[in-house]
């Protein structure tokens, strides 16, 4: 019998080959179970490829370590042939464990094949030898490499089946597990190499014309590391690429839920938003028809939330809303939705069981909004008109229950705020006459239903005129003279008073020069500007138009601008009031005492004269806290070097006590009602007249 034997160096590198291949094996497992469509047969038949090319070759390079003493070939038909087994029992491998179960008869009908294939690819492999005679096996061991080619065959296709699906350690994993199997295999090929006996004598068919030579364990091994590692090389980039797939997809999904939240939720305070609200409304008017039962929509308004904001900056009012959205929501059950729906609205819709529940709900809620809001330091104090309307019975639409609910609120502002109102059809009148008071002040500019009443200002200490305050009356069609306060909120809310706000600019001026021509020229004209105006960008050109158009000097106009809207954003204010006061606009603090001002500020601003607030004026002679106020307002005004007046002097008290603290100028229905220009002219020289006498 021929005795062989087996260069170790070759041996060893057939296991190398054996683990790589078993580990890209493993590998290209992981990408088709993940793969989609064609992909999953480009990477079948690219694994098949590469661990058929694998596995054959550690076993050919097995082959060419062991060493006959007679020359060896192989046959290259029959060599091919071994190499075709082993690629399409790898294909069928990778192909069972990519199945999405694999249940133990499936695992061990694998088993059965995959190590028939391995086992076929050996002895095919063996035969490519020809020998003459054939070689012995014996049948302790062929079984046995059998057995172990079956038994590695089930380790592998079980391992790859369980590793598939991205694991933390998966690489390590997956590198022990080559590992294994690639003993395997070794073990099975030199299990079979040992069963093999050569009599003595034998001769190698094959040395003649097969493969054979020096060069051949090489070239073998270069092209088998090429195969698999442009397979890994494939395999480990696609991975990434999947990975950062799945990443981006991750992303996508993130942002689309945050697109959703912020196109349904009030970004502010994180509340459901006026659409998502329309929607559960939706859904539970469905629900009454459906299952009977009731709800409630509570329109919630927060009084005295404006001067907060106004007073202490956007900051701090958004801090406030989103405190009183944290308080609301602490008295209602999950299935409650709370919206907020404008600057200061928030809406609440609740399921009841009875009609009646609403009742003291609304009265938690005003209860829990009256209690003071501790904010960046401040005790701050508002409160909450609550308008609740009822389904069934307050109306047929979300729209239409929420338009009562409205109303139902108005009503609870209209009847003393810090309360709440249920709908009755009543309400709705009032909420019908707005719109029609909206319909009607629109047209109102183009008719020219506008026009200016004047009040005097007189010097407090001679007594003398020295000019006037241009005060906005509205003819109104059927109700007859209506006063700012009916409509200035309304074409504030609308954005007409910008419009409204420049007709009264130019007619004030118009007057002026008429006096001016009269031989007026230290008279000044006052005009009223609202915070929309006054934020509005054409302000400062609309004030010099209005000036150039009536050949006026700067000086002959006062703007008045109530304290708080000088103050609700002090830095954007103090750039308007520079501009104006630079072209030499008289700058007047209005209503001055009311809101919070900041001293500092205060001393900052380019104002000319304090309006003391008529409602001290009004109280002062019972209210010594009030003439408190107003001295300490004088002094102040003098220390800033303003001039100070007094507003709605009525008595002949207020006039002596406003004149004696130091006020330059007084006005009031004491002094001269509003009234237009014709009747004040008659007025004034009624008044002039023992003076000129
Ligand atoms: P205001 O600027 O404080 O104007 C003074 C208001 O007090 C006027 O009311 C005037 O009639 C009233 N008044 C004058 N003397 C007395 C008095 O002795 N006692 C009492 N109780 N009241 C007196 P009116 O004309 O109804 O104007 C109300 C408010 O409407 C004004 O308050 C002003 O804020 C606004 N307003 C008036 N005209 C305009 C305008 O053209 N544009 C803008 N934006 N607002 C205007
Ligand atoms: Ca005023
Ligand atoms: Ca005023």
């Amino acid at each position: 019998m021929l005795i062989g034997n087996y260069s170790f160096t070759l041996v060893f590198i057939s296991l190398c080959v054996a683990i790589l291949a078993s580990y890209t094996a493993l590998d290209l497992t992981g990408r088709i179970a993940s793969a989609r469509g064609r992909a999953v047969h480009f990477w079948t038949a690219g694994g098949a490829l590469a661990m058929g090319v694998g596995v054959w070759s550690m076993h050919f390079i097995g082959m060419l370590a062991f060493k006959l003493p007679i020359d060896l070939g192989y046959d290259i038909a029959i060599t091919a042939l071994s190499l075709l087994i082993a690629v399409l029992s790898c294909g069928f491998a990778l192909w069972l464990v990519s199945q999405p179960k694999l249940p133990i008869w499936q695992l061990a009908f694998g088993a059965l094949v995959m190590g028939a294939g391995i086992s076929a690819m050996h002895y095919t492999g063996m035969a490519a030898l020809r020998m003459t005679p054939g070689i012995d096996y014996d049948p302790t061991l062929f079984g046995a490499s059998l057995l172990i080619a079956v038994g590695a065959s089930a380790a592998a296709l079980g391992i790859a089946f369980r590793l598939r699906q991205h694991s933390p350690y998966v690489r390590l994993i997956r590198g022990g597990a080559a590992v294994i199997m690639g003993i395997a295999i070794v073990g099975m090929h030199y299990t079979g190499m040992a069963a093999a006996q050569f009599p003595d004598g034998s001769f190698c068919g094959a040395s003649l014309d097969g493969l054979k030579g020096n060069g051949l364990d090489n070239l073998v091994l270069i092209t088998t590391l090429a195969v698999l590692s442009i397979a890994l090389l494939t395999s480990i980039l696609d991975a990434r690429l999947e990975t950062r797939t799945a990443d981006l997809a991750h992303s996508l999904t993130l942002a689309n839920r945050e697109l959703t939240q912020l196109a349904l939720h009030d970004t502010l305070t994180g509340l459901p938003n006026r659409m998502l609200l329309d929607d559960r409304i939706n859904q539970a008017m469905k629900k009454v028809e459906e299952q009977g039962g009731c709800f409630a929509l509570m329109f919630i308004d927060l009084d005295g939330f404006k001067p907060v904001n106004d007073a202490f900056g956007h900051h701090m009012g958004d801090q406030l809303l989103r405190e009183v959205g944290v308080r609301l929501r602490e008295d209602l059950r999950s299935q409650d939705t709370l919206a907020r729906i404008g600057g200061d609205e928030f809406v609440l819709l609740v399921r009841l069981s009875e009609p009646d529940d609403a009742l003291g709900l609304a009265a938690r809620q005003v209860g829990l909004l009256g209690q003071a809001f501790r904010v960046a330091e401040h005790d701050l104090q508002i409160s909450a008109s609550v308008g609740i309307a009822l389904y069934p019975g307050n109306g047929l639409s979300a729209q239409e229950l929420l338009m009562n609910a409205d109303a139902a609120m108005y009503h609870a502002k209209g009847s003393g705020k810090n309360g709440y109102s249920f709908f009755d059809a009543s309400m709705n009148s009032n909420a019908r006459k707005q719109l029609q008071l909206l319909q009607d002040l629109r047209a109102a500019l183009e008719h020219s239903q506008f026009s200016l009443y004047f009040q005097p200002k007189f010097d407090a200490a001679s007594g003398r005129p020295v000019g006037a305050e241009a005060l906005l009356r509205w003819q109104h069609p059927t109700q007859g003279m209506l006063l700012p306060d009916k409509f200035i909120d309304l074409a504030e809310k609308t954005g007409l008073i910008i419009a409204i706000g420049e007709w009264v600019l130019n007619e004030a001026c118009r007057q002026m020069r008429e006096w001016y021509v009269l031989g007026y020229t230290d008279w000044r004209i006052a005009v009223n500007l609202s915070a929309l105006q006054f934020c509005h960008a054409g302000l400062v050109q609309s004030v010099a138009k209005a000036l150039a158009t009536h050949h006026l000097p700067a000086n002959s106009l006062t703007l008045e601008i109530t304290e708080t809207t000088a103050m609700s954003d002090a830095d954007a204010s103090m750039t308007v009031l520079q501009e104006l006061s630079d072209m030499g606009v008289d700058l007047s603090i209005d209503d001055f005492g009311t809101g919070y001002s900041s001293l500092m500020y205060l001393k900052r601003l380019p104002a000319n004269e304090l309006k003391i607030d008529r409602g001290f004026v009004r109280d002062l002679e019972h209210d010594s806290d009030d003439a408190a106020i107003v001295s300490a307002i004088v002094a102040l005004g003098q220390a800033l070097g303003l001039r100070i007046v007094a507003e709605g002097v009525e008595t002949d008290v207020q006039q002596d006590f406003l004149t004696q603290l130091g006020c330059d100028s007084l006005q009031g229905y004491l002094l001269g009602h509003p009234m237009p220009a014709d009747r004040f002219m008659q007025n004034i020289a009624r008044g002039e007249a023992p003076a000129a006498v």
